[in-house]
């Protein structure tokens, strides 16, 4: 926040883009209010290596304090763009939380910056917890492991993992000063009261925000309207799936009216788009298992073409890491969400790769 002082007076950026909008830059980056009451500010930031085109963080105002919640992908042009919204609202950093709904470097990235600033960060317990798991790199051996025992070759196992294991931010490791928070806590900004709300599935320690009185709640990426947000495999004997069927049926029961995500915007009910992606997801487990029934013994990366994606599987070696990533990490999650509802049976064979078989 602190590094970019004098370009800020330049003149490419805080030009007018409607009523309660201002540019960061003349890339199309924008700081616009997005809810009155209470006061929320969208600053888009640029999204890194993933087709997901930016990365939202927002800035709630109320009575000289301002609460950010999630804090972009770290590199110095998004630095610039939030450091120019923040000083254009006139937040005081001194009077400044910043929240980070779960440990994903999109959603964690200029904590660094924000911190030095002097503003106060605050994780959920789970987060940090998510911190000391899986952004470590014992996490990409046990991801290199896991993928090995589902049938992924040695050399794509590492390949995969490699592109995605540090995706996440360890405030810890970083020297990253940082306070932590309980489901069922409360954040306060101004006259607001913002409760901790746990939402695992996305990751295990993934929180949201919620305000009951407006009805207003930020999900980090518990639910999106772009895309289904990526599940991916925890460790055997988890259930990240199930987890985050239960986090969306309980999101959908909230009675959320204004919903702001870590990527897009809120398009229509929350609601309805809670029970829509649940059901998207049951379809691939219903489809896991149908493979398992008609060809009984297969391994994990042997049923990921079942699932049904919308994936180039004829060009496999060709389709970039994260995209296969992407697909390998989900598709292992929803045997594992079989598994432990008890409709399909894990074992290993002979090499240790497990294959699946009906119930
Ligand atoms: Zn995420
Ligand atoms: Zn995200």
């Amino acid at each position: 926040m602190t590094s970019a002082g004098p370009t800020l007076r330049g003149v490419e950026w805080g030009c007018g883009c409607g009523p309660d909008c201002f540019t960061l830059d003349e890339d199309g980056f924008t700081c616009r209010k997005v809810l009155d009451a209470p006061e929320v500010w969208r600053v888009e930031l640029l999204m890194h290596d993933t087709f997901l085109p930016s990365v939202n963080a927002f800035v709630v105002l109320d009575g000289g304090e301002a609460l950010v919640v999630d804090a972009g992908t770290p590199d110095e042009l998004n630095d610039t763009r939030l450091m120019r919204a923040l000083v254009r609202l006139e937040v005081d950093p001194e009077r400044t939380t910043l929240f980070c709904t779960h440990a994903h470097v999109d959603h964690t990235g200029l904590a660094r910056e924000l911190s030095e600033a002097s503003a106060r960060v605050v994780i959920p317990e789970g987060v940090l917890s998510d911190m000391r798991r899986m952004a470590v790199p014992a996490w990409r051996d046990e991801m290199v492991a896991r993928m090995s025992s589902e049938g992924v070759s040695e050399a794509e196992a590492v390949e995969l993992a490699d592109v995605i294991w540090d995706h996440a931010i360890n405030f810890e490791a970083e020297k990253i000063s940082f306070s932590t928070v309980a489901p069922g806590e409360e954040l306060r900004c101004g006259r607001w009261s913002f409760e901790v709300v746990s939402a695992p599935g996305h990751t295990p320690g993934q929180c949201v925000l919620w305000e009951p009185s407006t009805r207003t709640a930020f999900l980090g990426d518990a639910v999106l309207f772009l895309c289904s947000t990526c599940i991916g495999f925890w460790g055997e004997g988890e259930d990240p799936i199930g987890e985050q069927l239960s986090t969306l049926g309980l999101l959908a029961k909230r009675g959320i009216e204004h919903a702001f995500m870590g990527h897009g915007l809120q398009e229509g009910s929350v609601a309805e788009r809670c029970e829509k992606n649940a059901q998207h997801h049951e379809r691939r487990s219903a489809r896991a298992l149908a493979a398992i029934k008609q060809t009984p013994g297969q391994t994990g990366f042997e049923l990921v073409p079942a699932l049904g994606w919308h994936a180039p599987f004829d060009h496999w070696g060709e389709t970039p890491a994260m995209t296969r990533w992407f697909l390998v990490s989900e598709s292992i999650a929803h045997l594992d969400h079989l598994v432990a509802a008890g409709a399909v049976r894990r074992e290993k064979d002979g090499r240790d790769v497990n294959r699946y078989y009906p119930v």
